[in-house]
């Protein structure tokens, strides 16, 4: 028979190893962001489609060409939400939160959906966490979230990583400095690329990121130099913080991301581990944002990290060792034995499979085996009549009695060790690799 079902183009299936690390990777992120005192905001994954052309703006690519755009059954024009920006700032106005504190600081993760050709880091839905920081004008709060940025991904074992940052001014700076840009980029506009041609009249400062005519524009005009004093005095108060904290970050002239609402500070994390698509976090300020969605001038910046990218630049790095055991039985007699013994080890948070009683004990050890298990606790007829159970270690093939009693207690002690010992090897490697 064949296969009549496959994935979507752009979709994929997330399992085993892929699927624990992205769910460990996301827990160290939300500690991270509680250490930093943002609040979780779990956002739906539909929106009006109105909502992301309004945030985003029309021109951005998001909103243009990426965005999953159709009319429900009642006739309203939805979208899968192509990022969390414009989400979180709807939840914000609708939700009047800035009425209970003078800042408010959220974070979110999930899944994001954008209709673009997939490829290597580049899917149709892939996972994101992000956060908003809302009310806080202060160069402090852009430092904050670079940091923070900086902080999930280096939790995350995020390799050769570099940090770059830019401004773009407040709405009159970016203005001027558009407008700049255009000029420049119209004069030479007989050499240009087709998209950039359409960017000069609609998104001029996208010019800059075109990875095609990046050599023919490398005279372009740099941001600051089209700075008012405030925005260059907020500039500078960035770095400075970012200095003190301790966080490294390189300027990158040309850095200006895809959607309109960005203001003043952007940044970008990129990692030479991954190939074409190195952007593994990016983010920045948006303070006319809130206002263009209706609600009150308020300040505000945010990122988001894309988590198939964070696990493509940590690959390498060895998983936890979870340990656990098989449970077999000799005879399906004593699956009731086995069974019991089974639940109790599961209540002491022993990772646990079996019994498959229906099988022979040698499938059962054949199954253990596939399923990568060191050690089977094998109920046997005979030994149960005594209170024993038999240990196997599949490595070895060597068998010990211990007693049932008490066995469980021993059984996570042991496993604790075994995960111990695990991890010193682990991080002694570590800390050699990190010597070289
Ligand atoms: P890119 O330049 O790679 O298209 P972007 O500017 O569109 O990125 P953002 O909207 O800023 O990306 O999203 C933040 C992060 O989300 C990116 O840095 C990246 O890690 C991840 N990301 C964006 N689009 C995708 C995608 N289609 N598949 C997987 N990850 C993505
Ligand atoms: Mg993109």
């Amino acid at each position: 028979m064949g296969i009549k079902y496959r994935l979507l183009r752009g979709m994929r299936d997330i399992s085993g190893a892929e699927a624990e690390k992205i769910s460990r990777v996301v827990e160290s992120a939300k500690k991270t962001f509680r250490a930093f005192n943002y609040s979780e905001l779990m956002l739906p994954t539909m929106e009006e489609a109105a909502l992301f052309a309004r945030a985003a703006g029309e021109t951005s690519d998001v909103v243009a060409k990426q965005m999953y755009v159709f009319k429900d059954k009642g006739d309203r024009t939805v979208a899968l939400r192509p990022e969390g920006t414009a989400g979180a700032a709807r939840y914000y106005v609708e939700s009047g939160a800035a009425a209970n504190s003078p800042i408010v600081k959220i974070f979110y993760s999930g899944s994001m959906f954008r209709y673009e050709r997939p490829q290597e880091g580049r899917y149709r839905e892939f996972y994101q966490i992000g956060c908003e920081y809302f009310g806080n004008s202060d160069a402090a709060c852009d430092a904050e979230i670079i940091h923070l940025a900086s902080m999930i991904l280096d939790e995350a074992g995020v390799r050769e990583r570099e940090i770059f940052i830019n401004t773009l001014g407040c709405p009159a700076c970016r203005r001027s400095y558009a407008d700049a840009v255009k000029k420049y980029a119209a004069s030479l506009s007989g050499e240009l690329c087709e998209d950039c041609l359409r960017r000069i009249e609609k998104n001029p400062l996208r010019v800059l990121d075109c990875k095609t005519d990046a050599e023919k524009l490398s005279d372009f005009p740099r941001s600051q130099d089209a700075l008012c004093p405030e925005c260059l005095k907020h500039y500078s108060e960035v770095k400075k913080l970012l200095d003190a904290i301790g966080v490294k970050y390189t300027e990158d002239f040309r850095l200006v991301r895809g959607l309109d609402y960005y203001t003043r500070t952007v940044f970008e994390i990129k990692s030479r581990l991954l190939g074409a698509q190195d952007a593994v976090a990016a983010g920045g300020r948006y303070d006319g944002l809130v206002e263009e969605l209706f609600g009150r001038p308020t300040p505000a910046a945010g990122f988001a990290v894309g988590v198939e990218r964070m696990l493509m630049a940590s690959a390498g790095q060895k998983e936890k060792y979870d340990g656990g055991f098989f449970v077999a039985v000799t005879s399906p007699a004593i699956t009731s034995a086995a069974s019991k013994l089974a639940a109790e080890m599961r209540a002491a948070g022993i990772r646990t499979e079996g019994p498959l009683a229906s099988k022979s004990l040698k499938s059962q050890l054949g199954a253990a085996d596939k399923m990568g298990f060191g050690q089977v606790v094998i109920i046997a007829d005979e030994e149960l009549a005594y209170g024993d159970v038999i240990i196997k270690n599949m490595g070895s093939g060597e068998q010990k009695k211990m007693k049932l009693s008490g066995l469980v207690g021993q059984l996570a002690e042991q496993n604790a060790k075994a995960r111990d010992m695990y991890d010193m090897a682990r991080h002694g490697a570590q800390a050699e690799q990190e010597k070289k």
